[in-house]
C-alpha cells in the first residue's frame, strides 16, 4: 500500500512523528493508502527549508523561474493518465473529468502564470518635474497554501503556480482527504530539477499541520480555498499577525433561468452546473429560479435528463458522476435530503444512495436529486450542501429572482439565462456575486479575477490579481530636483 511522503527540502520524507492517517478511495469505500499525519515539527521543518531557498528563489531572473514552472507543466502533461488515474481513485470524480478538466487545468496553471510573470509590470507616477514615483512589487517571502478537497490538483496549483511565478518559495498543505495528486506533484517537482525548499508540501489535517502552517510566524502570506467556517478560524488566527489573508470560499449559486432564454443550450448547460464533478464544484449552481411560463416544462425536461445520468464507477467512460468524496460527506448531502423533506419539499428524482454492483458494492455514491416546493429562505436553500442536489423554484418577476439569488449569506458565482442583452446587463450589475456567467458556465479565462463576494470570501485570485497578491508593493519616491 502506497505510504504518502511530505516533500521538504527537496527530498521526500516521512513525518517526524511518524504517524499516518487512512486514505480512502471513495468509489470503494476502502482504505487504499496512508497519508502522513504531519504536525507543527514537519511544518517548522519545511519552513525553515523555505525561507532558507528564498533569497535565491527571489532574486532568480522571472524568465528562468518561468523556465522551471513551464517544465513542471510539461511533465504534468506527459503523465496525464496516471494523474488522472490518481485523483479518481482518490476523490471519486470519473477518470473521464480528471483526464479532461483537473489535469490539463492543473498543466495550464503553472503555464499561465510562467508567461504571466514574464509580463508582469508595475506602476510609476511621476509629479511633473519634482519628483518620480516608482512601485516596486517583490516577493514576500514564504507563503502558505490550504487547498480543498474538491478539485485537488488544480486548485492546489492555482495557487503555488502565481506564488512560486511572483518569486515566493512555498509551503502548501493539500487536502488530507485527497493527498495524492499533490504527493505525485512533489515526485514531478523532483524530476524538474526544482531547487531544494522553493517548494514543500506538507500532508495532515487542518488542525494539526494546517493550523501550524498559519500560525507560523515565518510566513506572512496565506492563500486558503475551503469551506466559510474554516476560512473564519484562519482568520482570527492571522489578523492579529498582520499576515496577508486570501480566502476563497464557500458558496449556494444561484441560477437563473428566463422564459426567453436559449432553451436547449440552457438545458444541458445547467445538468452540468448542477451535477459536475456530483456538485462538488464550489461553483455549481445548486439553487434553480426559473421564470413560471417555462417552469413546469423546465421541470419535467430536466427531470428526464437527470434520470438518464448514469451514476457508477469513476473508471468507466460512461458514468457521468462518480463517489462523493468521504463517508461523512456522504451523510451530510444525505442528511440535508432529509431535512429538505422535513421542510416540505418534494423529491423529483434520486434522494438517496446509489448501489453500485462490483468493486463499488461498498462505495459512495448518491443519485443526482432535483427537489421543488422550498421557500428560497429555508435551510436547505440557504446552507451549502456541497453535493448532487439542486433545488427549483418558480418565479413570475425579475426583482423576485434577484432579491431571492441575493438572499443568502454567500456571493461566489452566479448563472443567467436570458436573450434579453438589457436584462442580462442590469441584472449582472446587480447580483451580489464575484463571477456571472450569462448563457454559459464554467467558462474560464485565467486572465479574470476569480474569487467571492459576502462570505464567500475575501480578495481574488487569477491573472495579475494574484501576481498582485502575491508580492507586496513598494513605493520609491525620487525627488528630481
Ligand atoms: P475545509 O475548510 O474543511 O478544508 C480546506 C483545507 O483547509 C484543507 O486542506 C483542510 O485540511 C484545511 N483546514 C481545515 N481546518 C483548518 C484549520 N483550522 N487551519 C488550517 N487549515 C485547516 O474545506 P473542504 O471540505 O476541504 O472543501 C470544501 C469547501 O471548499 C466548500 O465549502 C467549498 O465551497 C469550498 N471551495 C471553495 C472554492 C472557491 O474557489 N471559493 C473552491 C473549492 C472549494
Amino acid at each position: 500500500m502506497d505510504r504518502i511522503q511530505n516533500y521538504i527540502g527537496g527530498a521526500l520524507v516521512a513525518p517526524v512523528g511518524g504517524a499516518y492517517l487512512d486514505n480512502y478511495e471513495p468509489a470503494t469505500g476502502h482504505v487504499y493508502s496512508h497519508t502522513p499525519a504531519s504536525d507543527a515539527r514537519d511544518v517548522d521543518a519545511a519552513v525553515a527549508e523555505a525561507r532558507e531557498a528564498f533569497p535565491g528563489w527571489a532574486a532568480t531572473p522571472a524568465g528562468e523561474r518561468a523556465r522551471l514552472l513551464l517544465r513542471l507543466a510539461d511533465l504534468i502533461e506527459a503523465n496525464l493518465e496516471a494523474l488522472a488515474e490518481a485523483e479518481s481513485t482518490d476523490n471519486g470524480k470519473p477518470v473521464w473529468l480528471a483526464r479532461q478538466v483537473d489535469i490539463p487545468r492543473a498543466a495550464s496553471n503553472f503555464r499561465f502564470f510562467a508567461h504571466a510573470v514574464t509580463q508582469f509590470a508595475s506602476e510609476a507616477h511621476a509629479m511633473g518635474e519634482t519628483a518620480l514615483n516608482y512601485t516596486l512589487r517583490q516577493p514576500h517571502g514564504v507563503a502558505g497554501c490550504i487547498s480543498p478537497w474538491n478539485l485537488p490538483l488544480y486548485l492546489f496549483t492555482w495557487k503555488i503556480a502565481p506564488a512560486l511565478a511572483a518569486g515566493n518559495t512555498v509551503v502548501g498543505k493539500p487536502s488530507e482527504v485527497t493527498p495524492l495528486t499533490a504527493y505525485r506533484l512533489s515526485q514531478l517537482c523532483l524530476e524538474a530539477g526544482f531547487p531544494p525548499g522553493m517548494l514543500n508540501v506538507i500532508h495532515g489535517t487542518g488542525p494539526e499541520a494546517g493550523a501550524a502552517l498559519v500560525a507560523h510566524r515565518d510566513v506572512p502570506v496565506l492563500s486558503f480555498t475551503g469551506g466559510t467556517k474554516t476560512g473564519a478560524a484562519l482568520a482570527r488566527t492571522a489578523a492579529p499577525l498582520f499576515k496577508k489573508l486570501s480566502l476563497e470560499l464557500g458558496g449556494k449559486n444561484p441560477t437563473i433561468i428566463f422564459a426567453d432564454c436559449a432553451y436547449e443550450a440552457m438545458l444541458e448547460t445547467t445538468l452540468r452546473s448542477s451535477f459536475a464533478n456530483q456538485g462538488e464544484i464550489c461553483l455549481c449552481g445548486s439553487r434553480i429560479f426559473v421564470e413560471r411560463p417555462i417552469y413546469d416544462r423546465f421541470r419535467d425536461d430536466f427531470v428526464a435528463r437527470v434520470e438518464a445520468l448514469r451514476v457508477g464507477d469513476p473508471r468507466c467512460d460512461d458514468s457521468r458522476l462518480g463517489a462523493i468524496v468521504s463517508r461523512p460527506h456522504l451523510d451530510k448531502i444525505l442528511s440535508y435530503i432529509n431535512l429538505a423533506q422535513e421542510e416540505g419539499g418534494t423529491i423529483l428524482t434520486g434522494g438517496a444512495r446509489v448501489h453500485v454492483e462490483g468493486r463499488c458494492r461498498d462505495g459512495w455514491f448518491v443519485a443526482p436529486t432535483v427537489i421543488e416546493g422550498l421557500a428560497p429562505d429555508c435551510r436547505t436553500n440557504q446552507e451549502e450542501i456541497f453535493g448532487p442536489v439542486v433545488t427549483l423554484m418558480p418565479f413570475d418577476e425579475e426583482e423576485e429572482a434577484l432579491a431571492w439569488a441575493n438572499g443568502t449569506p454567500y456571493g461566489l458565482a452566479a448563472v443567467l439565462w436570458t436573450e434579453n442583452l438589457t436584462r442580462a446587463h442590469r441584472l449582472a450589475a446587480r447580483l451580489q456575486a464575484g463571477i456571472v456567467w450569462i448563457n454559459c458556465w464554467m467558462l474560464r479565462d485565467l486572465r479574470t479575477p476569480f474569487g467571492g463576494t459576502k462570505q464567500s470570501g475575501v480578495g481574488r485570485e487569477g491573472g495579475v490579481e494574484a501576481l498582485r497578491f502575491f508580492t507586496e508593493p513598494k513605493n520609491v519616491c525620487i525627488k528630481l530636483s
